[in-house]
């Protein structure tokens, strides 16, 4: 007898898929655009001072280490929800809300995936953009959901395809759950704009789908944390009932915590009390309690005005560098294309990446020709880039646009 001779290879993962191949290149002049990690201007991973500085506060604090409840500490469960949605919000006043802690993002959208899929959804189908974040997929279907996606990203304009994505949400079937990026969609950069977020919610409601949220990188495309926020708050003054799942790995450089909080607007207090019990019904039998130390920081980075001050300078901090290398990254790109090729369409992309419009075919030709790893669906960690390695980089993306080889 052997347990195991049914069990064969899994499918590596898209993301960290490509980061074992990068690993086990042995060229020197290797790099690494694939894994969505913040660098600082010498490629040196990075957290901000102000979480630096709530750390060594909570240090000489002596924090408790026995567990959590099992839907998180209550301080942090309540600082999320009022940065989420604002202190004078009606969903805070009436607290019509179900937060919980979850393990990063990943996990708070897994549990609400499981929330939706067991308890409320109506038809088990849910529609995610195409382009996404590719886990997006393993999460709503490893939870029971049919996936289908609707349009977003028009490979011919290198934009936003919003008639298509219009389109394919009046073609949805009623009562289906909608995925959402609130912020610096993830690969392609491109946000709709608040008219077109309007249109979408309008949608949304005539269709009666339930909009849940996908929130990774607030303060990421603007470089101001409370006008990132802009569309969890508009979806929770418009909408009454929706899910937001929200991660503080990028924007607190907390990843390894897993940090995250799931958060579902109800219609009333009760419904909220009803739901916050089902969510630590799924929880209990899973991890049973989140960690503590996340937690800790997030609570208290957000509740202590000075550390939350210097937070949005950090975080402004790190938009501007992102959005200097990207202009940078243009800039050196047309001028060695003189004119025959025209990079400008990652200009108007925001948030950690650049998406290049890149096939799977050139992202190969990327790492064979050039030891430059980009994921699959082309896009590349603009974070990663700095004054050693621009060129380079600029280089390889313009001999493989071209096919210069
Ligand atoms: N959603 C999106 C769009 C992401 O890009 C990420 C992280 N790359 C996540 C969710 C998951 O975040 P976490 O690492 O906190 O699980």
């Amino acid at each position: 007898m052997n347990w195991f001779s049914c069990v064969v290879r899994a499918e590596s993962d898209k993301i960290y898929g490509v980061q074992e191949e990068y690993v086990n290149d042995k060229r020197d002049n290797k790099i690494n655009l694939s894994i969505g990690v913040f660098r600082d201007q010498n490629g040196q991973s990075f957290v901000p001072q102000s979480v630096i500085n709530c750390e060594q506060m909570l240090f000489t604090k002596n924090c408790s280490k026995e567990y959590a409840p099992i839907e998180g500490f209550k301080d942090f469960r309540q600082s999320v929800a009022k940065f989420i949605y604002g202190e004078d919000s009606d969903v805070i006043i009436n607290e019509r809300h179900a937060t919980v802690q979850g393990l990063g993002g990943t996990g708070s959208l897994r549990i609400g995936a499981i929330f939706l899929y067991e308890l409320v959804s109506v038809n088990k189908t849910v529609y995610i953009p195409y382009q996404t974040w590719s886990p997006h997929n393993q999460v709503f279907s490893n939870s029971g959901f049919q996936i289908k996606h609707y349009r977003y990203w028009n490979q011919r304009t290198l934009n936003l395809d919003f008639e298509g994505l219009i389109n394919d949400f009046e073609n949805m079937i009623d009562y289906s759950v909608v995925v959402l990026h609130s912020i610096a969609h993830n690969p392609t950069g491109i946000d709709p704009t608040l008219d077109q977020w309007n249109q979408i919610i309008d949608v949304i409601q005539r269709k009666k789908l339930f909009p849940f949220l996908d929130c990774a990188y607030q303060g990421f495309a603007s470089g101001d944390l409370q006008r990132d926020g802009v569309v969890n708050t508009l979806f929770a003054k418009r909408v009454n009932q929706m899910a937001i799942a929200m991660t503080f790995a990028k924007n607190m450089g907390l990843y390894g915590d897993r940090i995250g909080a799931l958060s579902i607007v109800c219609q009333t207090k009760q419904e909220a009390h009803n739901v916050l019990t089902q969510l630590k019904a799924i929880i209990r039998p899973i991890y049973s309690h989140p960690p503590n130390w996340g937690a800790l920081v997030v609570h208290h980075l957000l509740s202590d005005h000075h550390l939350r001050s210097q937070w949005f300078i950090d975080v402004n901090n790190m938009y501007t560098r992102i959005q200097d290398i990207r202009n940078q990254l243009i800039n050196e790109l047309n001028r060695l294309s003189d004119g025959k090729t025209n990079w400008d369409f990652m200009a108007n992309q925001r948030g950690m990446y650049g998406f290049t419009g890149f096939s799977q075919t050139q992202v190969f030709q990327l790492k064979q020709q050039f030891a430059i790893y980009a994921t699959l669906d082309g896009r590349i960690n603009i974070a990663v880039i700095n004054q050693n390695n621009i060129k380079h980089i600029a280089y390889a993306m313009h001999c493989i646009k071209l096919q210069i080889m």
